[in-house]
Protein backbone atom coordinates (compact mmCIF):
# COMPACT_ATOMS: atom_id res chain seq x y z
CA UNK A 1 0.00 0.00 0.00
CA UNK A 2 1.35 3.77 -0.96
CA UNK A 3 0.56 5.92 1.85
CA UNK A 4 1.02 9.45 1.10
CA UNK A 5 1.23 12.43 3.41
CA UNK A 6 -0.25 15.21 1.90
CA UNK A 7 0.59 18.94 3.85
CA UNK A 8 -2.76 20.90 3.84
CA UNK A 9 -2.15 24.22 5.78
CA UNK A 10 -4.10 24.32 9.14
CA UNK A 11 -4.95 20.75 9.21
CA UNK A 12 -2.62 18.37 11.42
CA UNK A 13 -2.17 15.52 9.13
CA UNK A 14 -3.75 14.56 5.66
CA UNK A 15 -2.91 11.26 4.10
CA UNK A 16 -3.61 9.51 1.31
CA UNK A 17 -3.68 5.46 0.05
CA UNK A 18 -3.47 3.75 -2.68
CA UNK A 19 -3.53 -0.33 -2.95
CA UNK A 20 -3.30 -1.70 -5.62
CA UNK A 21 -4.25 -5.67 -4.42
CA UNK A 22 -7.78 -4.63 -2.75
CA UNK A 23 -8.87 -1.36 -5.09
CA UNK A 24 -8.31 0.94 -2.40
CA UNK A 25 -8.05 4.95 -2.84
CA UNK A 26 -8.49 6.50 0.49
CA UNK A 27 -7.77 9.92 1.92
CA UNK A 28 -7.55 10.57 5.51
CA UNK A 29 -7.78 13.98 7.05
CA UNK A 30 -6.94 14.87 10.37
CA UNK A 31 -8.03 18.58 11.57
CA UNK A 32 -6.85 18.98 15.01
CA UNK A 33 -5.97 16.67 17.97
CA UNK A 34 -5.62 19.21 20.64
CA UNK A 35 -8.70 17.88 22.65
CA UNK A 36 -7.97 14.31 21.89
CA UNK A 37 -7.75 11.80 18.95
CA UNK A 38 -9.80 12.88 15.65
CA UNK A 39 -13.14 10.82 15.08
CA UNK A 40 -15.19 11.00 12.45
CA UNK A 41 -16.99 8.69 9.96
CA UNK A 42 -16.15 6.67 6.76
CA UNK A 43 -17.82 7.82 3.78
CA UNK A 44 -17.65 6.04 0.77
CA UNK A 45 -18.59 7.62 -2.08
CA UNK A 46 -18.16 7.45 -6.10
CA UNK A 47 -16.44 11.14 -6.40
CA UNK A 48 -15.67 11.56 -9.63
CA UNK A 49 -12.34 13.39 -9.08
CA UNK A 50 -9.89 12.88 -6.47
CA UNK A 51 -10.60 16.57 -6.49
CA UNK A 52 -13.65 16.66 -4.76
CA UNK A 53 -12.74 13.57 -2.40
CA UNK A 54 -10.25 15.91 -1.06
CA UNK A 55 -12.55 18.99 -0.58
CA UNK A 56 -14.86 16.83 1.17
CA UNK A 57 -12.71 14.81 3.47
CA UNK A 58 -11.62 18.46 4.58
CA UNK A 59 -14.28 20.53 4.54
CA UNK A 60 -16.04 17.52 7.01
CA UNK A 61 -12.89 17.00 9.09
CA UNK A 62 -13.01 20.48 10.11
CA UNK A 63 -16.59 19.98 10.68
CA UNK A 64 -16.14 17.37 13.05
CA UNK A 65 -12.98 19.05 15.29
CA UNK A 66 -16.06 22.41 15.67
CA UNK A 67 -18.81 19.86 16.70
CA UNK A 68 -16.54 17.66 19.37
CA UNK A 69 -15.30 21.02 21.01
CA UNK A 70 -18.60 22.16 21.31
CA UNK A 71 -19.81 18.87 22.20
CA UNK A 72 -17.01 18.08 24.79
CA UNK A 73 -16.38 14.73 23.60
CA UNK A 74 -12.67 15.01 24.72
CA UNK A 75 -11.97 14.19 20.75
CA UNK A 76 -10.67 16.16 18.42
CA UNK A 77 -11.90 16.16 14.41
CA UNK A 78 -11.26 13.92 11.53
CA UNK A 79 -12.88 12.34 8.63
CA UNK A 80 -11.97 9.37 5.77
CA UNK A 81 -13.49 9.20 2.36
CA UNK A 82 -12.88 5.76 0.53
CA UNK A 83 -13.34 6.70 -3.28
CA UNK A 84 -15.62 3.63 -4.82
CA UNK A 85 -19.13 2.70 -5.69
CA UNK A 86 -21.09 1.22 -2.59
CA UNK A 87 -21.55 -1.98 -5.00
CA UNK A 88 -17.76 -2.54 -4.94
CA UNK A 89 -17.45 -2.69 -1.25
CA UNK A 90 -15.57 -6.09 -0.31
CA UNK A 91 -13.88 -7.22 3.01
CA UNK A 92 -10.55 -7.21 1.04
CA UNK A 93 -11.05 -3.02 0.62
CA UNK A 94 -12.17 -2.72 4.25
CA UNK A 95 -9.00 -4.76 5.70
CA UNK A 96 -6.76 -2.14 3.68
CA UNK A 97 -8.60 0.62 4.67
CA UNK A 98 -7.91 -0.74 8.68
CA UNK A 99 -4.78 -1.22 7.89
CA UNK A 100 -4.46 2.89 6.23
CA UNK A 101 -6.20 3.54 9.52
CA UNK A 102 -3.97 1.75 12.31
CA UNK A 103 -1.04 3.64 10.11
CA UNK A 104 -1.89 6.76 11.65
CA UNK A 105 -1.47 5.04 15.46
CA UNK A 106 -4.60 6.13 16.79
CA UNK A 107 -4.52 10.02 16.09
CA UNK A 108 -7.27 8.97 13.70
CA UNK A 109 -10.74 7.16 15.02
CA UNK A 110 -12.67 5.84 12.23
CA UNK A 111 -16.70 4.93 12.74
CA UNK A 112 -19.44 4.58 9.71
CA UNK A 113 -21.26 7.01 7.67
CA UNK A 114 -22.35 7.03 4.19
CA UNK A 115 -22.65 4.09 2.51
CA UNK A 116 -20.48 2.17 5.22
CA UNK A 117 -22.33 -0.05 7.79
CA UNK A 118 -21.04 -1.37 11.25
CA UNK A 119 -20.72 -4.87 9.39
CA UNK A 120 -17.95 -2.74 7.22
CA UNK A 121 -16.70 -1.35 10.85
CA UNK A 122 -16.19 -4.79 12.24
CA UNK A 123 -14.35 -5.65 9.12
CA UNK A 124 -12.17 -2.54 9.88
CA UNK A 125 -11.67 -3.54 13.25
CA UNK A 126 -10.39 -6.73 12.94
CA UNK A 127 -7.28 -4.82 11.51
CA UNK A 128 -7.26 -2.05 13.74
CA UNK A 129 -8.79 -1.37 17.24
CA UNK A 130 -9.07 2.59 16.20
CA UNK A 131 -12.65 2.09 15.11
CA UNK A 132 -15.50 3.62 17.14
CA UNK A 133 -19.44 3.03 17.07
CA UNK A 134 -19.82 -0.44 17.25
CA UNK A 135 -22.18 -2.59 18.89
CA UNK A 136 -20.92 -1.59 22.23
CA UNK A 137 -21.84 -0.70 25.66
CA UNK A 138 -23.52 2.32 24.75
CA UNK A 139 -25.89 0.67 22.29
CA UNK A 140 -28.27 2.36 20.05
CA UNK A 141 -26.99 6.03 19.76
CA UNK A 142 -30.56 7.78 18.91
CA UNK A 143 -31.94 8.33 22.23
CA UNK A 144 -29.32 10.18 23.51
CA UNK A 145 -29.98 11.88 19.91
CA UNK A 146 -33.25 12.67 20.83
CA UNK A 147 -33.06 13.74 24.76
CA UNK A 148 -29.89 16.31 23.48
CA UNK A 149 -32.87 17.75 20.74
CA UNK A 150 -35.36 17.96 23.53
CA UNK A 151 -32.71 19.49 25.47
CA UNK A 152 -32.15 21.93 22.94
CA UNK A 153 -36.10 22.70 22.24
CA UNK A 154 -36.86 23.31 26.22
CA UNK A 155 -33.94 25.78 26.06
CA UNK A 156 -35.27 27.73 22.70
CA UNK A 157 -38.80 27.45 23.84
CA UNK A 158 -37.26 29.16 26.97
CA UNK A 159 -36.00 31.88 24.45
CA UNK A 160 -38.99 32.56 23.44
CA UNK A 161 -40.85 32.99 26.79
CA UNK A 162 -42.69 29.74 26.38
CA UNK A 163 -43.89 27.03 29.09
CA UNK A 164 -43.74 23.33 27.90
CA UNK A 165 -47.05 22.80 28.10
CA UNK A 166 -47.78 25.40 25.79
CA UNK A 167 -45.31 24.78 23.57
CA UNK A 168 -46.12 23.57 20.28
CA UNK A 169 -43.61 21.45 18.12
CA UNK A 170 -43.71 20.14 14.57
CA UNK A 171 -41.50 17.18 14.24
CA UNK A 172 -40.22 15.72 10.42
CA UNK A 173 -39.85 12.60 10.54
CA UNK A 174 -40.99 10.17 13.41
CA UNK A 175 -37.97 7.68 12.50
CA UNK A 176 -35.40 6.22 15.33
CA UNK A 177 -35.07 9.80 16.86
CA UNK A 178 -38.23 11.66 15.84
CA UNK A 179 -40.57 9.15 17.85
CA UNK A 180 -38.11 9.45 20.39
CA UNK A 181 -38.37 12.96 21.08
CA UNK A 182 -42.48 13.19 20.27
CA UNK A 183 -42.85 10.99 23.46
CA UNK A 184 -40.16 13.14 25.84
CA UNK A 185 -42.19 16.33 24.89
CA UNK A 186 -45.71 15.01 25.07
CA UNK A 187 -44.54 14.02 28.54
CA UNK A 188 -44.03 17.46 29.55
CA UNK A 189 -47.44 18.42 27.70
CA UNK A 190 -46.47 19.85 24.86
CA UNK A 191 -48.79 20.20 21.37
CA UNK A 192 -46.96 17.83 18.79
CA UNK A 193 -47.80 17.96 15.38
CA UNK A 194 -45.89 14.70 13.70
CA UNK A 195 -45.28 13.81 10.21
CA UNK A 196 -43.87 11.34 8.39
CA UNK A 197 -43.79 9.13 4.77
CA UNK A 198 -45.00 6.44 6.55
CA UNK A 199 -48.55 7.42 7.28
CA UNK A 200 -49.10 4.03 9.95
CA UNK A 201 -46.29 4.67 12.23
CA UNK A 202 -47.50 8.46 12.05
CA UNK A 203 -51.30 7.10 13.08
CA UNK A 204 -49.49 4.53 15.69
CA UNK A 205 -47.38 7.10 17.25
CA UNK A 206 -50.14 9.81 17.62
CA UNK A 207 -52.88 7.11 19.11
CA UNK A 208 -49.75 6.37 21.83
CA UNK A 209 -48.87 9.80 23.09
CA UNK A 210 -51.62 11.86 21.61
CA UNK A 211 -49.50 13.87 19.37
CA UNK A 212 -51.41 14.85 16.30
CA UNK A 213 -50.86 13.73 12.56
CA UNK A 214 -50.49 16.14 9.76
CA UNK A 215 -50.26 15.10 6.20
CA UNK A 216 -45.88 15.18 5.56
CA UNK A 217 -46.47 17.98 3.07
CA UNK A 218 -47.60 20.71 5.80
CA UNK A 219 -44.63 19.92 8.02
CA UNK A 220 -42.93 23.11 7.28
CA UNK A 221 -45.84 25.46 6.70
CA UNK A 222 -47.73 24.55 10.11
CA UNK A 223 -48.42 26.92 12.64
CA UNK A 224 -46.35 26.45 15.52
CA UNK A 225 -43.79 27.54 17.91
CA UNK A 226 -40.48 25.24 16.94
CA UNK A 227 -39.98 23.47 14.14
CA UNK A 228 -37.93 20.01 13.71
CA UNK A 229 -36.76 19.13 10.96
CA UNK A 230 -35.66 15.04 11.46
CA UNK A 231 -36.13 13.47 8.07
CA UNK A 232 -33.35 15.10 5.91
CA UNK A 233 -30.42 17.66 5.02
CA UNK A 234 -30.96 20.89 3.00
CA UNK A 235 -34.32 21.23 4.37
CA UNK A 236 -33.90 24.99 5.19
CA UNK A 237 -33.47 27.05 1.44
CA UNK A 238 -34.33 29.56 -0.61
CA UNK A 239 -38.01 28.03 -1.55
CA UNK A 240 -39.02 26.82 2.05
CA UNK A 241 -37.62 29.54 4.09
CA UNK A 242 -40.36 31.82 3.09
CA UNK A 243 -42.59 29.32 4.00
CA UNK A 244 -42.48 28.30 7.57
CA UNK A 245 -44.75 29.79 10.27
CA UNK A 246 -42.70 28.83 12.86
CA UNK A 247 -40.93 30.83 15.69
CA UNK A 248 -37.45 28.99 15.86
CA UNK A 249 -36.25 25.84 14.49
CA UNK A 250 -34.31 22.72 16.38
CA UNK A 251 -33.97 19.61 15.11
CA UNK A 252 -31.72 16.37 14.51
CA UNK A 253 -31.73 16.12 10.93
CA UNK A 254 -27.75 16.91 9.68
CA UNK A 255 -27.03 20.00 7.36
CA UNK A 256 -30.14 21.72 7.49
CA UNK A 257 -29.06 24.75 6.36
CA UNK A 258 -28.59 24.32 2.29
CA UNK A 259 -25.85 26.78 2.36
CA UNK A 260 -24.62 28.91 5.28
CA UNK A 261 -26.44 32.28 4.16
CA UNK A 262 -29.91 30.47 4.97
CA UNK A 263 -28.79 31.31 8.13
CA UNK A 264 -28.89 34.63 7.86
CA UNK A 265 -31.90 34.17 6.26
CA UNK A 266 -33.82 32.91 8.94
CA UNK A 267 -32.45 35.62 10.87
CA UNK A 268 -33.84 38.16 8.64
CA UNK A 269 -37.50 36.23 8.87
CA UNK A 270 -37.19 36.33 12.58
CA UNK A 271 -36.66 32.74 12.96
CA UNK A 272 -34.06 31.40 15.84
CA UNK A 273 -32.02 28.69 14.56
CA UNK A 274 -30.39 25.77 16.99
CA UNK A 275 -27.66 24.74 14.95
CA UNK A 276 -27.69 21.47 13.96
CA UNK A 277 -24.54 19.96 14.95
CA UNK A 278 -24.71 21.36 18.10
CA UNK A 279 -28.26 19.78 19.02
CA UNK A 280 -27.33 16.78 17.38
CA UNK A 281 -24.64 15.82 18.95
CA UNK A 282 -26.22 12.92 21.60
CA UNK A 283 -25.02 9.96 19.40
CA UNK A 284 -21.18 11.02 19.10
CA UNK A 285 -20.91 12.22 22.99
CA UNK A 286 -22.60 8.93 23.98
CA UNK A 287 -19.35 7.43 21.80
CA UNK A 288 -16.95 9.21 23.72
CA UNK A 289 -18.23 7.81 26.63
CA UNK A 290 -17.74 4.41 25.65
CA UNK A 291 -14.52 5.14 24.51
CA UNK A 292 -13.12 5.82 27.92
CA UNK A 293 -10.48 3.81 29.47
CA UNK A 294 -12.79 3.58 32.92
CA UNK A 295 -15.72 2.22 30.43
CA UNK A 296 -18.96 3.12 29.55
CA UNK A 297 -21.24 5.40 31.87
CA UNK A 298 -25.06 5.99 31.34
CA UNK A 299 -25.44 8.57 33.74
CA UNK A 300 -22.04 10.42 32.74
CA UNK A 301 -23.44 10.36 29.12
CA UNK A 302 -26.85 11.41 30.03
CA UNK A 303 -25.30 14.57 31.87
CA UNK A 304 -22.58 15.44 28.82
CA UNK A 305 -25.78 14.95 26.89
CA UNK A 306 -28.13 17.39 28.60
CA UNK A 307 -25.22 19.95 28.34
CA UNK A 308 -25.97 20.53 25.05
CA UNK A 309 -28.85 23.04 26.41
CA UNK A 310 -25.84 25.23 27.99
CA UNK A 311 -23.68 25.13 25.22
CA UNK A 312 -27.04 26.38 23.02
CA UNK A 313 -27.84 28.57 25.41
CA UNK A 314 -24.03 30.47 25.64
CA UNK A 315 -24.64 30.09 21.41
CA UNK A 316 -28.19 32.33 21.87
CA UNK A 317 -26.70 34.85 24.35
CA UNK A 318 -23.49 35.54 22.42
CA UNK A 319 -25.53 35.82 19.06
CA UNK A 320 -27.86 38.28 21.02
CA UNK A 321 -25.08 40.39 22.44
CA UNK A 322 -23.02 40.35 18.60
CA UNK A 323 -26.24 40.68 16.21
CA UNK A 324 -24.98 37.52 14.98
CA UNK A 325 -26.80 34.49 13.94
CA UNK A 326 -26.37 31.37 16.55
CA UNK A 327 -24.34 29.19 13.63
CA UNK A 328 -21.47 32.69 13.80
CA UNK A 329 -21.45 32.24 17.39
CA UNK A 330 -21.29 28.69 17.82
CA UNK A 331 -17.94 29.08 15.77
CA UNK A 332 -15.77 31.27 18.32
CA UNK A 333 -16.80 28.87 21.21
CA UNK A 334 -15.90 25.57 19.63
CA UNK A 335 -12.65 27.82 18.60
CA UNK A 336 -12.53 28.54 22.12
CA UNK A 337 -12.27 25.48 23.23
CA UNK A 338 -10.22 23.24 20.81
CA UNK A 339 -7.79 26.51 20.40
CA UNK A 340 -6.97 26.57 24.39
CA UNK A 341 -7.65 23.14 25.57
CA UNK A 342 -5.54 24.05 28.96
CA UNK A 343 -8.03 26.58 29.59
CA UNK A 344 -10.88 24.28 28.94
CA UNK A 345 -9.63 21.85 31.26
CA UNK A 346 -8.60 24.42 34.24
CA UNK A 347 -12.66 25.65 33.43
CA UNK A 348 -14.03 22.12 33.88
P1 LIG B 1 -34.60 7.45 10.47
O1 LIG B 1 -34.22 6.99 9.10
O2 LIG B 1 -34.85 6.44 11.53
O3 LIG B 1 -35.87 8.41 10.39
C1 LIG B 1 -36.09 9.34 9.38
C2 LIG B 1 -37.62 9.39 9.19
O4 LIG B 1 -37.90 10.47 8.30
C3 LIG B 1 -38.20 8.12 8.55
O5 LIG B 1 -39.27 7.66 9.35
C4 LIG B 1 -38.64 8.59 7.17
O6 LIG B 1 -39.81 7.89 6.72
C5 LIG B 1 -38.95 10.05 7.44
N1 LIG B 1 -38.95 10.91 6.26
C6 LIG B 1 -38.14 10.88 5.19
N2 LIG B 1 -38.46 11.85 4.33
C7 LIG B 1 -39.51 12.53 4.89
C8 LIG B 1 -40.31 13.63 4.48
N3 LIG B 1 -40.11 14.25 3.33
N4 LIG B 1 -41.31 14.05 5.31
C9 LIG B 1 -41.54 13.44 6.49
N5 LIG B 1 -40.82 12.37 6.90
C10 LIG B 1 -39.83 11.92 6.12
O7 LIG B 1 -33.42 8.46 10.91
P2 LIG B 1 -33.04 8.94 12.38
O8 LIG B 1 -31.99 8.05 12.93
O9 LIG B 1 -34.28 9.21 13.17
O10 LIG B 1 -32.31 10.32 12.03
C11 LIG B 1 -33.03 11.41 11.49
C12 LIG B 1 -32.05 12.47 10.97
O11 LIG B 1 -31.18 12.88 12.03
C13 LIG B 1 -31.14 12.00 9.85
O12 LIG B 1 -30.92 13.10 8.98
C14 LIG B 1 -29.85 11.62 10.57
O13 LIG B 1 -28.73 11.75 9.73
C15 LIG B 1 -29.82 12.67 11.66
N6 LIG B 1 -29.07 12.24 12.86
C16 LIG B 1 -29.42 11.09 13.50
C17 LIG B 1 -28.70 10.70 14.63
C18 LIG B 1 -29.05 9.43 15.38
O14 LIG B 1 -28.54 9.21 16.48
N7 LIG B 1 -29.92 8.59 14.84
C19 LIG B 1 -27.62 11.49 15.10
C20 LIG B 1 -27.32 12.68 14.43
C21 LIG B 1 -28.05 13.04 13.30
Amino acid sequence: MKITDLHIDGYHRVVKAEDAGSGLKAIIAIHNINLGPAVGGTRLFPYSTEEEAMNDVLRLSKGMTYKSALADTGFGGGKSVIIAKPEDKTPELFKAFGKFVDSLGGEYICAEDVNTSPTDMEIVHSVTPHVLGLDGAGGDPSPLTALGVVESIWVTAAELGIKPADLSVTIQGIGHVGQDMTRMLRAKGATVYITDLRADAVAKLAEETGAIAIPADQALTKECDIFAPCAMGAILNDDTIPTLKCKAIAGCANNQLAEPRHGEMLKSAGILYAPDYLVNAGGIINVSVEHREEGYDKDLAHAKVVAIGDTLKEVYDLAKEKGITPEQAADPIAEERFLHPTKRAEAC
